[in-house]
């Protein structure tokens, strides 16, 4: 059986004390994981902390850079690898994998040692009484250890996201994976050896939340800063838990993110990424759109088209290339999906289409699938249309007009993501700057440029990081003042 272990000060470091990684496309146990106690995320907050003062600390930023382009490569040399662990712990695609998780994990590497190389700092003259004046800059420093608790949902992804810019602006890192998805998280401390990123740099610790790593983690005053991707109950937690020392939190949270459709609005393509925003990665996406309002004149011709698609998508193993849904990450997440189809049936939906659990192959039975589902009939006052629900689903309804449909939208306490589909460019505009979500996408869904801000308003985050976005939370900007 596979064991995965801590990575601690270079080393990979047994515990003794393990728990079961099981497959989400058939329940087999693929892994025993080796669970971090206090003593291990002591050992690697402290391996984090010397390694600032060490080689690391010293490094110039092209030479970090260097280091983080190697990274990069060393991602890219065990692709296969990645790739392979990635889908084993989550069930997804690979052929979804392949085009996102991993490259987008070697790319973050790249593209933050860039923005370090790159992005200035100000400088202001400052007149004296004197007539001789002052001079003003500022100059980045490393915030210290940060801490980086991770979500299942694009884990290598979401991970490198994080410790990209955190390393590129001179920190360490203490990185706590999902303990649904410890694997590649592992294998990025082999090639951060392989490399030869100095020992205590990436540390990574495993478990769970609550009285675990998790919390352990957090609450370390040695952990000078806490970035955090997952379920907004568990950032305020984590936000609680930052208060002691005052440290700084970056919180990338849930979301319920409205999809609007106009009538005018090239169909197929609306189709086609509305397919996608919908079920990619079996709805287990932040920025997925569970709410979808489509204009009337053609509300029964976009959900007859969706349930077509939704129709078609293919289920199966991640290595079958026909595959385009792979199962949901755990039976524990599958009996919260399914409790909200239930309710949707129990409040009276119509489901279009899905609505349970579909029959597979007794190959795969043990694993987390479901069906992807489509409802009408219930309103934004619904759960089904408040509620982040994180599975292959979409409540679809009719709106008649502008000024509605944004007010719509925007009645809901989360604010991530939002996708307008229309071909009237000054509509448009309009409504995206009235939609109050981090993330707008005009004709699209989840085309991203790594320079560019990322973070949700309202409960959906804290923070935006991207681009010179992250040199605010991974760095301490300080001005220095010379006197003529
Ligand atoms: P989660 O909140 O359950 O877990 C996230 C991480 O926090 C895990 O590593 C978990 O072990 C850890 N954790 C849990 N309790 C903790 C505690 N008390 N102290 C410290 N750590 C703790 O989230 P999840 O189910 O893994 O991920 C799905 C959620 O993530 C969804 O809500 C989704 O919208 C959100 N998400 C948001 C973004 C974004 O960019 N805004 C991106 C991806 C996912």
């Amino acid at each position: 059986m596979k064991e995965i272990r801590n990575f601690i000060d270079g080393a990979f470091v047994a515990t003794g004390k393990t728990f079961e990684k099981r497959s989400p496309v058939d329940g087999q146990v693929i892994a025993l994981v080796h669970e971090a106690g206090q003593a291990e995320v002591d050992a690697a907050v402290q391996a984090a902390r010397a390694a600032l003062k060490g080689p690391w600390g010293k490094l110039t930023v092209a030479e970090r850079a260097e280091l983080l382009y190697a990274v990069a490569d060393g991602i890219n040399r065990r692709f296969d690898e990645f790739l392979a662990a990635e889908c084993a712990d989550t069930g997804k695609p690979m052929s979804l994998a392949r085009h996102i998780d991993i490259p987008r994990g070697a790319a973050n590497f790249k593209v933050f040692a860039d923005v370090v190389k790159n992005v200035p700092t100000e400088f202001f003259e400052t007149p004296t009484p004197d007539g001789k004046g002052a001079l003003n800059y500022a100059v980045r420093r490393p915030i210290g250890v940060v801490g980086v608790i991770c979500p299942w949902n694009l884990p290598l992804l979401l991970m490198t996201w994080k410790v990209g810019p955190a390393l590129a602006c001179g920190n360490t890192v203490v990185v706590k994976p999902s303990e649904e998805t410890p694997q590649t998280a592992t294998l990025l401390g082999e090639v951060m050896n392989e490399v030869g990123v100095p020992k205590g740099v990436y540390n990574v610790v495993h478990g769970f939340g609550p009285q675990s790593a998790g919390e352990y983690v957090t609450t370390h005053p040695g952990v000078n800063a806490i970035t955090f991707t997952g379920e907004t109950r568990t950032g305020e937690v984590i936000m609680k838990a930052a208060a002691h020392g005052a440290r700084p939190v970056s919180l990338e949270m849930g979301g319920k993110n409205p999809g609007i459709i106009f009538a005018d609005c090239d169909f197929e393509a609306a189709l086609e990424g509305t397919m996608r925003s919908v079920f990619a990665n079996c709805g287990q996406v932040c920025l997925g759109t569970e709410r979808l309002y489509v204009e009337r004149p053609i509300f029964e011709r976009f959900v007859e088209a969706l349930k077509k698609s939704a129709e078609n998508l293919k289920l199966g193993r991640p290595e079958d290339p026909e595959t385009n849904l792979g199962p949901l990450i755990s039976h524990e997440h599958r009996r919260k999906v399914l409790s909200y189809y239930e309710k949707a049936k129990a409040l009276g939906a119509t489901v279009v289409t899905g609505g349970g659990i579909p029959d597979m192959p007794p190959e795969l039975a043990g694993g987390s699938w479901i069906q992807p589902t489509i409802w009408t009939g219930l309103g934004d006052d619904s759960p089904i249309a408040r509620e982040e629900i994180f599975g292959p689903c979409t409540l679809i309804q009719p709106f008649d007009d502008e000024d509605e449909v944004i007010a719509r939208a925007n009645d809901i306490d989360y604010g991530l993501a939002c996708s307008i589909w229309t071909k009237d460019l000054s509509r448009a505009h309009r409504v995206a700057g009235q939609i109050e979500a981090g993330l707008v996408w005009v004709n699209s869904w989840f085309l991203r440029d790594l320079r560019t801000p990322f973070g949700g308003m309202k409960q959906s985050g804290i923070g935006r990081e991207g681009g010179v976005h992250s040199l605010e939370f991974y760095t301490e900007l300080k001005n220095i003042c010379v006197k003529l």
